[in-house]
């Protein structure tokens, strides 16, 4: 076969296999940011510090490669108990990030024509999960102070019986935490699962952690991507023992490798850098929100997580132009009619951020 005949028959046998609503959507696309200012991805900007550096590298050099990794990884597991204070009484389940997390509890409570119900805006890999898995997708709009919806909310859970609920605690893409009473009147008006997606919680300081004992359809999802370590991949999910069992048969064998673990227990055993660095965050997203919001023609909202949204006069060309600066943040503008001329910058270092003020100082005039 040619390269034209070849291309064409798989293309051929593609229509046919694919389900066309996968055939429909586009890969997620990661920006390339080579020697850019990276504003866009809810990293955390600082390395680590060099001690955590040395540790690191020590329990590395230690890790015997040759052998699988620990499947339920168990070290991680104490580790993660340990620091972040989770009781003996729920589970712990670890994924190759949280998305793959979403992924597996998605797929272990999809049925034929079972609901996954989401605010919207709110993180796109909820509604993606919903299609890969066959489920209906429910969207429920946020106010357009972004705030929850709690009367359609309600509503919405009334009339579609949602198997899985996602609310992310504070929201991706609106930064802006949901008012606790709302949040518990979706967990007592849920006939199904509700995940409290918690990517952000060193940066808002609040939790339904300590609230699963009460709702035995809470599942509280974490992640160490914005604290630090992207690069490790490791999200964790805490709920009661029932669920963890049934999440852990859809478990890949060995989903978070052996130099991802041996890092996290390496790190997590020193781990008062976390901490500092997210209170630098904290510090740097009041000063860059202030400014920011004090430019003609741009409104800052309120956020607890490392990035802020602004919305401004014409989104898509200040991302442009901030682009041809060098600097790469979020262009909102198009997801959401909410999101209307939003940009998300993530909080970076003081002089990243510096930056990023002087560029817009200089194009909003
Ligand atoms: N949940 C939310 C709300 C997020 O914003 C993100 C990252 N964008 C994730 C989950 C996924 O995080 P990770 O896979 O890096 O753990």
């Amino acid at each position: 076969m040619n390269d034209r005949t070849h291309g064409a028959a798989a293309a051929q046998l593609v229509a046919g296999l694919v389900r066309p609503e996968i055939r429909a959507l586009s890969a997620y696309e990661v920006a390339k940011a080579e020697g850019m200012v990276k504003l866009d991805a809810m990293e955390n900007p600082h390395g680590l510090p060099e001690t955590a550096k040395a540790s690191l590298a020590t329990a590395l050099g230690r890790v015997p490669i040759n052998r699988y990794p620990d499947g339920g990884a168990d070290a991680v597991r104490a580790s993660l108990r340990e620091a972040f204070g989770i009781p003996d009484a729920f589970g712990v389940l670890c994924g190759n990030g949280s998305d793959e997390l979403i992924q597996i509890i998605t797929a272990t409570l999809a049925r034929p024509g079972s609901a996954l119900l989401a605010p919207e805006p709110s993180f796109v890999m909820y509604r993606m999960n919903a299609l890969y898995a066959g489920m209906r997708y429910v969207g429920v709009p946020l106010k357009s102070d972004f705030s929850l919806d709690a009367a359609a909310m309600l509503a919405a859970i009334d009339r579609e019986r949602p198997a899985l609920i996602y609310l992310a605690y504070p929201n991706n893409p609106t930064g802006n935490l949901f008012a606790e009473r709302d949040v518990e009147a979706v967990l007592r008006a849920a006939p199904g699962l509700v995940v409290v997606d918690e990517a952000y919680y060193a940066f808002a300081q609040a939790s339904f952690l300590s609230r699963l004992a009460e709702f035995a359809n809470l599942l509280v999802l974490r992640t160490v991507s914005k604290v630090g370590m992207a690069g490790l991949r490791l999200g964790y999910a805490v709920a009661a023992p029932e669920w963890i069992a049934e999440f852990n048969k859809l478990r890949q064998p060995y989903n978070v490798n052996a130099l991802t673990q041996a890092a996290i227990v390496a790190l997590l055993s020193e781990r008062s850098w976390i901490e500092e660095q997210a209170t630098a965050i904290r510090e740097e997203r009041a000063r860059l929100g202030s400014m920011l919001g004090s430019l003609p023609g741009i409104r800052v909202y309120p956020t607890q997580t490392n990035f802020v949204i602004a919305r401004v006069a014409d989104a898509p060309r200040l991302f442009a132009a901030l682009k041809e600066r060098r600097i790469l943040v979020k262009n909102l503008h198009g997801w959401h009619p909410l999101l209307e001329h939003c940009l998300r910058i993530t909080v970076g270092t003081p002089d990243e951020n510096d930056l990023l003020i002087a560029a817009c100082a200089e194009l909003c005039q």
